[in-house]
């Protein structure tokens, strides 16, 4: 069960040394890379922009027995180092997974990922064999995890109802509402929302699932795919960014009606846009909400607010990892399940 933000805040302060003192490992399970660290906070992994030897990635290319060989290998190795035991792992995990812990056979696994070697993949099973059936270990989804992360360190500290965005291979989105992350049926997939199309727009999409939902025409696969060349390469006047800044307007409108977010978060390897730049894609991702939402929401927020509502992820890339950290720290705590 995730607690409400109070309850949370109360545990915390009344248990500090001992969840502060514990080590912890994170595991970002993204879906091209493994992005591990052993620590407790965002400065154990991080120093003035520059990664320390407590953060490690792992290419997922080599299929799931390698890469978890070579994660319990590098925990083990850490360990010796820091001359202390993990006492807990966290997980935040590309998906669809399988969060049910009453399925006892498929809880921990992907399930139907289009990566043939990860399918039915089970996360956890490596994890207990080296350390114990014992060890708790946490386990949301990659954009849960970077939401918590950006809750606990970032730009989401003390607002309980908000929304963290990735785009970047693929793009998803995880929500908090009164402090608690969204979980429900099995676990949001914002990304795969179905949008209106843009009239002239003549880009399929790229899902391999649904074409042009909100993945298939606004993640970096799907630029690449439009425009013949990555994100990272375009001119500031490719016709691709203007499309792409409409459709993720038109989305966040979509999350704002939805889960009226008092604040969202955009990470994600897209958000830095290449030549055209961080702050021109956030400044046009603002005016097609404020567009598509035609005034309707009326809040201070959506309109001489909007630079302080619609915003950059304050771990950067550090953020799914580190929300790992505090999955871990709560599943010792017996706060999270
Ligand atoms: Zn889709």
């Amino acid at each position: 069960m995730w607690m409400q933000f109070k309850d949370r805040l109360n545990v915390m302060t009344m248990i500090p040394n001992h969840a502060e003192e514990a080590l912890f490992g994170a595991i970002e399970a993204g879906g091209t890379k493994f992005v591990c660290a052993v620590g407790s906070r965002p400065s154990d992994i991080r120093i003035k922009e520059q990664p320390t030897e407590n953060r490690k990635e792992f290419n997922t290319a080599d299929g799931p027995e390698i890469v978890f060989a070579n994660v319990v290998k590098w925990f083990r190795e850490m360990e010796k180092k820091l001359g202390r035991n993990i006492s807990a792992i966290g997980i935040a995990s590309f998906g669809p997974v399988d969060l049910n812990e009453s399925n006892a056979l498929s809880y921990g696994c992907i399930t139907s990922t289009p990566k043939l070697s990860w399918r039915g993949a089970n996360l956890l099973e490596p994890l207990r064999s080296e350390f114990g059936h014992a060890l708790p270990i946490g386990l949301d989804t990659d954009v849960n995890g970077a939401a918590l992360g950006e809750f606990t360190w970032g730009a989401a500290k003390g607002i309980e109802d908000f929304v963290y965005v990735t785009i970047g291979t693929g793009l998803g989105a995880g929500a908090m509402s009164r402090g608690r992350l969204l979980h429900g049926l099995v676990h949001p997939e914002m990304g795969h929302m179905l949008l209106p199309r843009i009239p002239g727009d003549p880009f399929p999409g790229s899902c391999t699932k649904h074409g042009a939902c909100w993945e298939g025409l606004c993640s970096g696969t799907a630029i690449q795919s439009r425009a013949g060349k990555p994100a990272q390469d375009l001119e500031s006047d490719d016709s691709a960014w203007i499309f792409t800044t409409r459709y993720i307007g038109y989305a966040l409108a979509n999350l704002i009606c939805v889960l009226s977010p008092r604040r969202i978060i955009i990470g994600g390897s897209v958000r830095k846009a290449g030549k055209l730049g961080q702050d021109r894609f956030f400044e046009r991702i603002r005016d097609e909400v404020q567009a598509a939402l035609a005034g309707y929401v009326v809040s201070d927020s959506l309109a001489g607010g909007i630079r302080d509502y619609i915003v950059p992820a304050a771990l950067g890339d550090d953020a799914g990892v580190c929300g790992a950290f505090e999955l871990a720290r709560m599943k010792l705590s017996g706060l999270a399940g």
